[in-house]
């Protein structure tokens, strides 16, 4: 029996030797969950960068026949399209999809026609490609969006052999944002008539809220009653459709959607009294209010074992496993371990650590100068290549850019600031087009980027990426579980190390500035995997002065 899963390894390509261990033993531990009602159904899969997780996870969509699988964001959903396209059949969100009723307008099939008054269903791009998702044998969605289907339309995701969700590491922080209520500034002034006060617990907002499910219960039947209207009486129906919606029907139409979402969110939080939530509403004037679920352990449990009959989590780390099944909802001994180690040697992904101080938000004003002058040492000694800078927010990387400008402008000139999370695309494809040594700056390019090989020869962590205990969702996560904390920080160091090198034949160092690390490592040691450990523990045998 064993080796037939690997028989199901994509076409044109053979597994590598740790590709083929972690297929055995998944197929073994498969091979127990049929035939042993009790055996754990919930698999934590660890293979680092160059592996090929993804490789992995088609193997197994493959093999089942019957498959979810998830990705974490749209652009590694799209990689799934291009290379296993002919496996995987890839649905998102509406908003990718233009309606086809209106070829000489573009417009989002969540404003086609069928969404207005009256329209008649068809069968758009998105609807296609839903339905093929729905029909077809590997339906992959990312997770946003699966999780959300699943939250409000249960009934439209029967239960299918396997769900395996890849980049897994994001799962609990996803979860998190689908079930979490929010109000822009505008929404509270249009829907409560003002911006709601600011109040110390998430309680204290149940009784405040729960009156106004009713009233914008009415609202939205309002904003129906107004799409109705919409159309002129003397214009037929059917040449009303056929006719674009103007822009006073599109504000109609977004309101509803929005109203209906809000709604739906809002019932759960004011019924959900059971479960700990958490207010997130900055001082600035105009902030969003958002009340957040502290944890989605019922949630997510109920997700993962409804969906499927075995789930399969892939990441390059996701942490201690009793940890993984803590945050999930499941019993330590409902999950199973898998890993293997990295398969490149040391010599092609080492950390050189650099420490110019413990660095903290206290510490950071003082420090700066000195982790400057570091970062100027450091590009001046890659002066032919590319790299890739990752800092602690864009404010610090605003400083460094400028700091650069007044010291070493011609450093300066090689960085590329992706200055926002939607300019993480555009600064990639600079930097990929680019001929020159360009250099990457952005707190947000730990993960979920390829730049292998000339694309990225080095790279420098400036500080330890600890979650922001400014946010109060990650404080009051800290508060209840410290040990939560430590192994976000692991997962989102190993990430950010798992940049350096991508496959068998590159290669790339990683500078780590901050004298936490050494810190961090002693404490944590067991949080963190064995091939980021040997990398690490040979930095530190190096004298920082020697180096
Ligand atoms: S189903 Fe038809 S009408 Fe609806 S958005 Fe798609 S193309 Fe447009």
């Amino acid at each position: 029996m064993s080796g037939a899963l690997r028989e199901h390894f994509p076409a044109g390509f053979t597994p590598r030797p740790e590709q083929a261990r972690l297929l055995d033993a998944l197929e073994d531990a498969l091979a127990e969950a049929d035939a042993d009602a009790k055996a754990p159904r919930l698999f934590v899969v660890e293979a680092p960068p160059g592996v090929g997780k993804s490789h992995l996870a088609v193997t197994l969509a493959r093999w089942s026949d019957n498959a979810y699988l998830l990705t974490s964001q749209k652009l590694l959903q799209d990689q799934y399209d291009r290379e296993f396209g002919d496996v995987v059949q890839v649905v998102k969100g509406r908003d990718n999809y233009a309606c086809e009723r209106y070829p000489d307008a573009r417009v989002p099939t969540s404003l086609g026609l069928c969404r207005r008054p009256r329209g008649p269903i068809c069968q758009c791009p998105y609807a296609r490609a839903k339905a093929a998702a729905l029909a077809g044998p590997v339906f992959c969605a990312n997770t946003w969006y699966f999780a959300t289907l699943r939250h409000w339309h249960a009934e439209q995701l029967p239960r299918r052999r396997l769900l395996i969700v890849d980049e897994a590491h994001n799962l609990e922080g996803q979860l998190v944002s689908v079930y979490a209520v929010r109000f822009t500034a505008a929404e509270m002034k249009e829907w409560f008539g003002g911006t709601l006060p600011r109040l110390d617990t998430a309680d204290e907002y149940r009784p405040l809220l729960a009156p106004h499910v009713e009233r914008l219960d009415a609202e939205l039947e309002a904003v129906g009653r107004a799409l109705e209207a919409v159309r002129p009486p003397d214009l037929e129906p059917d040449v009303f459709l056929q006719m674009p919606p103007s822009r006073e029907e599109v504000v109609l139409l977004e309101r509803r959607d929005a109203l209906d979402s809000a709604l739906a969110r809002l019932r759960a939080f004011v019924e959900g009294e059971a479960t700990e939530w958490v207010v997130r509403y900055p001082p600035e004037p105009g902030a969003t209010l958002e009340l957040t679920p502290l944890g989605v352990a019922g949630e997510a449990r109920a997700l993962l074992t409804e969906c499927a009959e075995v789930t399969v989590l892939l990441s390059a780390y996701l942490g201690p496993a009793t940890a993984v099944a803590e945050t999930l909802g499941f019993e330590a001994d409902d999950v199973r371990a898998f890993a293997t180690p990295s398969p490149f040697p040391l010599e092609q992904r080492p950390i050189v650590y650099r420490p110019v101080g413990a660095l903290s938000r206290a510490s950071l004003p003082a420090l700066e100068p000195a982790l400057f002058a570091e970062i100027v040492g450091i590009l001046g000694a890659h002066p032919r290549d590319k790299g890739l800078i990752h800092v602690a927010s864009y404010a610090v990387a605003r400083r460094l850019m400028a700091d650069l400008a007044r010291r070493a402008p011609a450093e300066a000139r090689r960085l590329i600031f992706a200055e926002s999370s939607d300019a993480k695309a555009a600064a990639l494809e600079r930097h990929r087009a680019s001929a020159a040594p360009t250099v990457l700056v952005s707190p947000s390019l730990r993960e979920g980027v390829d730049l292998p090989d000339d694309f990225l020869r080095f790279q420098i962590v400036t500080k330890m990426p600890y979650p922001d205990l400014g946010d109060p969702w990650t404080a009051a996560r800290r508060a209840r579980d410290p040990r939560w904390y430590a192994v976000e920080t692991a997962k989102a160091l190993v990430q950010a190390y798992g940049r350096s090198c991508r496959h068998a034949a590159d290669y790339g160092v990683t500078y780590v500035l901050d004298a936490q690390f050494e810190r961090f490592l002693q404490h944590n040691r067991p949080l963190l995997p064995e091939w980021f450990l040997d990398a690490a523990h040979a930095a530190l045998r190096v004298s920082p002065f020697d180096s």
